[in-house]
């Protein structure tokens, strides 16, 4: 079947004053049709450097992005039809809705800019989208200043809709509302893939979030995939130290064993040598320093890059739940 994305060896390096800032090393992935990717890694690996690519907003270094089985050019002229496959939500739904725009123009822009629809038609879209994502008709026209951070993201949210893409990606949507909020607009999440089939890139730095919600999960490191595979398989059989350290740092999943990641993300300017992440990694050994490990399987439904994945043990299952007496 056709993949709604694939991203092959991607790379984005961006010059800066102290040297090559290695971005986005070598990423392939694909989100198949209608299929949830939750791709995960603490702030500054690379996730929304990726998300740029896959949008537009950033032009690739290398490698390649196809949308829908299309090969994107990354030239302006590639605009509008990119629009209409893949559409992004970003954090700040503040900085991303226009503040002099009402809802109603909001959401209606993009079928004004693709030529959908008459007034009328457009007027009705637009209701029908707001319905879609919980909003009633009393906020037809109301500013972003007059509403509350999750109507505000909802907003954000049926106005990626509106041109009915085969992609949306969602970077790190939830982070910035309050708790109550942000299970909502995951439900709504969860809701929309149900009854639209659309395929969903969810990026975000917190492993249990994605969880419950995708499909498959993609762990990143340092501008490179660690370990991927089916959710389930990832979370509940991570192999690579770095997965176990995210993992280990959930509550409903701390058995005893915490793994704590000592220090600090290195720079992307000057990465180490061999496995990126050795310098944190309490396994690591001398081959680690002078041989990148490749993404392969190691006795799993899924991948990992580590030299040692099929010796380095899986984290103790979590305590059963108390059972009530
Ligand atoms: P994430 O979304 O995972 O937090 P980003 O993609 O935002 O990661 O950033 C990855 C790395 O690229 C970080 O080290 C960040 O400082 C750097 N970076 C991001 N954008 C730029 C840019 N425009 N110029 C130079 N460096 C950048
Ligand atoms: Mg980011």
């Amino acid at each position: 079947m056709q993949k709604a994305l694939e991203l092959d060896d991607l790379r984005v390096h961006y010059p800066t004053g102290g040297g090559l800032l290695k971005a986005v090393d070598g990423v392939s992935l694909s989100v198949g049709t209608g299929e949830t990717v939750g791709l995960v890694g603490e702030s500054g690996c690379g996730k929304s450097t990726l998300a740029r690519c896959v949008v537009g907003l950033n032009a690739p270094t290398g490698g390649a992005v196809r949308l829908a089985g299309w090969e994107t050019s990354g030239g302006r002229g590639d605009r509008l039809t990119r629009a209409r496959v893949v559409q992004m939500i970003f954090q700040d739904p503040m900085g991303s809705l226009n503040p002099r725009l009402t809802t109603r123009q909001t959401i209606e822009l993009p079928l004004k800019v693709h030529g959908i629809g008459n007034r009328a038609e457009r007027l009705e879209k637009v209701l029908e989208l707001m319905k879609q994502v919980g909003l009633g008709p009393h906020l037809l026209d109301r500013y972003p200043h007059e509403l509350s951070g999750g109507q505000r993201q909802r907003v954000s949210i049926a106005r990626a809709l509106a041109l009915e893409p085969a992609l949306l990606i969602c970077d790190e949507i939830v982070s910035a509302l309050d708790v109550s909020v942000q299970a909502q607009v995951l439900n709504l999440l969860t809701d929309l893939q149900t009854r639209l089939g659309i395929a969903f890139l969810f990026i975000t730095h917190d492993l249990a979030v994605v969880r419950y919600l995708s499909d498959r999960i993609v762990v990143m490191y340092l501008g490179r995939i660690v370990e991927e595979g089916p959710a389930e398989s990832v979370w509940n059989h991570a192999r690579h130290p770095y997965t176990q350290a995210l993992v280990s740092s959930i509550p409903d999943r701390m058995a005893g064993t915490r793994l704590r990641l000592s220090g600090d993300l290195p720079s992307p300017i000057d990465p180490p040598s061999g496995c990126g992440f050795r310098t944190r990694c309490p396994h690591a050994r001398p081959i680690c320093a002078e041989q990148r490990p490749e993404l392969r399987g190691a006795g799993l439904p899924h991948l990992v890059a580590c030299h040692f994945a099929a010796e380095i043990p899986e984290l103790a299952a979590p305590a059963p739940a108390a059972t009530a007496p």
